[in-house]
């Protein structure tokens, strides 16, 4: 029977390297849903939108040309044909993404997208039937509350920003953690309004990697997943 697990956790908890080794390790079809709203701001700003006008952006991601990879190897993202993998990662799309992921409709457009692709992972797709492991900010409530495993990563506020801080600068000094902290916390602090990823839900395993290290993190998700 394949499996559903779903990952959330908020920015520099190792979400998304942690959610790619595990799935990898098990031979699943990986998700990364932030991809997709950080892809839905980049069509939306490419259209010339203004992204505070609710009803046009979600107009924009109604008819958004936008495929998903799922291999955990190499998550393509693909929009309107064109790869986007690199685009999505620049800083003003980092400073935009949680305006447009604070607009409900859009938020509904996307959850029916997302749980489109963990069905056809359920009903055997491209890891021939093994399943899936979605991450993102409400997998585990509102995408995927009936997941086979579900797990918040989290991580102190310390270890995230020093994360990050490698992440974008390639240094963790007290310039480069100073220079990601207004972000990496007002982004946190937004996308908190529409989702529930700083305290666990209901029947939700906390892993708190603050200590731990990638493969540390990635076996104690594993030890989850065992149980
Ligand atoms: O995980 P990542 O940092 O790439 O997510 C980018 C943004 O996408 C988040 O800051 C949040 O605004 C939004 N997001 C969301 N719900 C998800 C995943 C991501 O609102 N399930």
């Amino acid at each position: 029977v394949p499996v559903v697990i779903a990952v959330d956790g908020p920015s520099g908890s190792g979400k998304s390297s942690v959610s790619k080794a595990v799935a990898a390790r098990l031979g699943l079809a990986y998700l990364d849903t932030g991809a997709m709203y950080r892809a839905a701001t980049v069509w939306s700003t490419r259209r010339g939108t203004d992204l505070s006008d609710v009803a046009a952006v979600a107009a924009d991601v109604a008819a958004m040309p936008l495929e998903m990879g799922v291999d955990p190897g190499a998550p393509g993202v693909t929009l309107d044909g064109c790869d986007v993998a690199r685009e999505i990662r620049t800083t003003a799309v980092s400073e935009a993404v949680s305006t447009v992921a604070t607009n409900l409709d859009v938020r509904a457009e996307l959850k029916r997208r997302q749980r489109a692709a963990i069905d056809a992972e359920r009903a055997g797709g491209f890891s021939g039937g093994r399943g899936i492991l979605a991450e993102g900010r409400d997998i585990t409530t509102v995408v995927a509350p009936d997941a086979d495993v579900r797990i918040l990563l989290t991580a102190s506020e310390e270890a995230r920003l020093r994360r990050r801080a490698l992440d974008v600068h390639g240094a963790a000094d007290a310039t480069a953690v100073e220079a990601t902290k207004d972000q990496v916390l007002r982004r946190d602090r937004d996308d908190s309004t529409v989702s529930q990823f700083v305290v666990a839900a209901d029947g939700v395993v906390t892993v708190d990697s603050s200590d731990l290290d990638l493969e540390q993190t990635v076996e104690a998700v594993l030890a989850v997943v065992a149980e």
